[in-house]
């Protein structure tokens, strides 16, 4: 039996022998590329707090908490007890459950923009189902987003989350690029792309397409453009347009809701009309949730004679994951997101001294418990800035090898880390001298890629 050769394995090879096995099995060996590694992914046995260990029993400090959705690391006491209490009671009914009032309840006191909600299993159902509750509110088939934002794997979501210079075209009319071979042109017509951040490109490509357009897809500090901050004077102008042109302002605060008590949206003047949620709202469990206007939410409403978009799911609102999110999100309270974001400035200010001690040139973007390494002078301040060609992509991989394997500390591929609440100095400092070491190790290939006079 191949599962008994597996298990057979010295524990220094035990991954690469589970990976052999999983090739025969699983198509590339992985069911997510986020855990695709070469040679061989390594294989998880345990965790706890801000630790993971591999089944070579090496244990490493986690800055990726599985995607930014571990917001208090792992098997956290409280969030488990509560999901142990909940599965002795049953993992899922056809029935709905108290419990799903309760994470509903809290979102919609803490989120200014939300008066309503509904949860779905992914960050990707989440902003399938907001584009579609957009266009059954609008009548509109369109939307447009920002080139190089990543917002799940919906079709109409991923036009142009991977493009490069030569596929690109103007700045002034970015192309609608496809990811998947074979994606229908419809859908790719049916996709404005804009420039993150440039409102004048930006209103100009909207009202090239202002009678078609049902919403504006907009991460607030989108992880992929560079993890910039959008300016308030960018979404101020948005919101207007969408005013004037019957379309929605929609979030993704799938990853950015952390950023403050009350998501990234605290930060501007204006608040959208639909967002999308998932990844801490389940508190280590799979989630999604659609939340805003009760006008436009109505789309969904079941009590409506006349009902635009009927949904559901079999394990929408399922009570382990809505036990598990109104436990996270009832402990990420004020204070504790304030000492997070706090302890995340004080590892961004160490990394960037790593930086003028190594002498390299480095910067840092992001906000709140979530930064990104860019190994330039400046900050990119434009998706088209912050791409990395091989040579730069190739320096990043080593930095990150450098520090899973000699430091033992994992991060996000792009170079970025995700804070979680179990984390305290001692992992930051951790964190700035591993990074030290790597630039030091990296110095000489950043000369060569002539990124360093
Ligand atoms: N939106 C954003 C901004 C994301 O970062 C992600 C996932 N990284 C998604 C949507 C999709 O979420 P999921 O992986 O849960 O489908």
């Amino acid at each position: 039996m191949k599962t008994e050769e597996a298990i057979t394995h010295t524990k220094e090879d035990a991954s690469k022998g589970i990976y052999d096995h999983a090739c025969d099995v699983i198509i590339g060996g992985v069911s997510r590329n986020t855990v695709y590694r070469k040679p061989h992914p390594y294989y998880a046995e345990s965790a706890k707090g801000c630790y993971v260990k591999d089944i070579e029993g090496t244990e490493r400090i986690d800055f990726a908490n599985n995607m930014a959705s571990l917001i208090h690391g792992h098997v956290h006491p409280k969030i488990t007890e509560a999901v142990i209490e909940q599965i002795q009671r049953g993992s899922a009914y056809t029935l709905a459950t108290e419990a799903e009032v309760r994470l509903a309840d809290h979102l919609t006191k803490r989120v200014e923009s939300i008066q309503k909600v509904r949860f779905v299993n992914s960050g990707t159902e989440a902003v399938m189902t907001m584009i579609k509750a957009a266009r059954a509110y609008t009548g509109k088939p369109m939307i447009a987003k920002a080139e190089g934002a990543y917002h799940g794997t919906y079709d109409f979501a991923e036009v142009s989350q991977v493009t490069s210079p030569s596929k690109w075209g103007s700045l002034k009319h970015p192309n609608s690029v496809p990811l998947v071979k074979g994606t229908p042109k419809e859908v790719t017509d049916l996709v404005a792309i804009f420039p993150f951040n440039d409102i004048k490109k930006t209103l100009d490509i909207l009202d090239s397409h202002k009678d078609k357009i049902a919403c504006v897809l907009i991460d607030p500090v989108p992880h992929r453009v560079g993890l910039t901050k959008a300016t308030n004077e960018y979404i101020e102008a948005i919101y207007k347009w969408t005013r004037e042109n019957n379309a929605l302002l929609c979030f993704d605060e799938v990853v950015t809701l952390r950023v403050h008590y009350g998501g990234a949206q605290d930060d501007y003047s204006v608040k959208p009309d639909l967002m999308s949620m998932g990844k801490m709202i389940g508190g280590g469990y799979p989630v999604g949730a659609l939340a805003g206007r009760t006008d436009v939410m109505d789309v969904l409403n079941p009590q409506k004679t006349r009902l635009r978009f009927p949904h559901s799911g079999t394990f929408s609102a399922n009570p382990v994951s809505m036990t598990a999110g109104y436990m996270a999100m009832e402990m990420f309270d004020q204070e504790a997101v304030y000492a997070l974001n706090a302890l995340t400035m004080r590892a961004r200010k160490q990394i960037e001294e790593a930086g003028r001690i190594a002498d390299i040139p480095l910067s840092l973007t992001g906000a709140g418990s979530m930064f990104r390494v860019h190994f330039r002078e400046n900050p990119p301040l434009s998706f088209r800035e912050a791409y990395q060609n091989e040579e730069e992509r190739a320096i990043i991989k080593a930095v990150l090898d450098h520090l899973f394997f000699e430091s033992n500390i994992m991060m996000i591929n792009t170079c970025a880390c995700m804070f979680s609440t179990v984390m305290t100095g001692k992992e930051v400092d951790r964190l700035s001298e591993g990074m030290l070491n790597a630039f030091k190790a990296i110095k000489p290939k950043l000369i060569e890629a002539n990124l360093i006079k």
